[in-house]
């Protein structure tokens, strides 16, 4: 369970990237987190997933208690997620299998089921034959499913995508967009932040709409309007 409860988040240098924000996401459902560049998508992942911190309101993942947190909960925290880049984070000078052994490897899991685990994580997204390669030798499709396969590996209960068609053309996005959606039938929670709305209807689900920081739309998958505004701090259920 995810709860954002009116959060603000104001930069350093006065930017304000969220302005009374408050959603609710349940365990298993997919959400697209849809909105313009600087609408306050990346903010608000960064948030979940304790690498920024909000400057109103509260914030709950998985019953932790984010906006009190100390580091090494967060470390805790991170360890019940997966994190997926628009321009994938693949480390060049190790191979496919190094990249996504790495996340286990820090967690201190015996090797054998470090390989099993990896090799497992390969086969959900259909790259098992490219567990030596490097992923200089990979397409851009196929380095964003290894990045996928990395964030998932440890078995998460969410995984985060950050634009991860953004690099793609179509027909591969819509690829890693079927994918995202086939691990999310497994149970994990999938939000995935996109300013393209182009192929969203191919995969409908629930879209939250950010504009300039505000919540403008929050539409479940039956097309139900959850929430109209958070402008008026008020939720409007039609
Ligand atoms: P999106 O991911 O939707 O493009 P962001 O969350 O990256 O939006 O940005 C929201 C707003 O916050 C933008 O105006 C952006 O310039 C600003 N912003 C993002 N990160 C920082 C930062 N580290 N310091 C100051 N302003 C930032
Ligand atoms: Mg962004």
């Amino acid at each position: 369970m995810i709860l954002l409860d009116k959060i603000s988040k104001q930069y350093k240098d006065g930017t304000k990237a969220l302005q009374n924000v408050s959603i609710e996401v349940e365990p298993g459902e997919f959400v697209y987190l849809r909105g313009k560049n600087g609408s306050g998508k990346s903010t608000l992942l960064k948030i979940l997933f304790g690498q920024e911190k909000v400057s109103r309101g509260r914030v709950s993942v998985s019953g932790y208690d984010v906006t009190l947190m100390k580091n090494n909960r967060i470390h805790e925290l991170r360890r019940k997620m997966g994190f997926v880049f628009q321009d994938f984070q693949l480390l060049q000078y190790k191979t496919v299998y190094e990249n996504i052994a790495y996340v286990l490897e820090v967690t201190d899991h015996p090797v054998d089921e470090i390989r099993h685990r990896v090799v497992e994580a390969l086969e959900t997204v259909g790259l098992k034959h490219k567990v030596f390669d490097y992923p200089s030798n990979c397409s851009g499709g196929e380095q964003q499913r290894i990045a996928i396969a990395r964030a998932i590996v440890h078995n998460p209960t969410i995984l985060l995508a950050d634009e991860p068609t953004g690099n793609l053309d179509p027909h591969t996005a819509y690829g890693i967009l079927k994918l995202l959606h086939k691990i999310n039938q497994s149970g994990t929670t999938v939000i995935m932040a996109t300013h393209d709305q182009s192929f969203l209807d191919k995969i409908p689900s629930r879209i939250i709409e950010l504009d300039n920081g505000f919540v403008s739309k929050d539409r479940s998958k039956n097309h139900t309007m959850l929430l109209l505004s958070s402008r008026m701090g008020e939720q409007y259920v039609i």
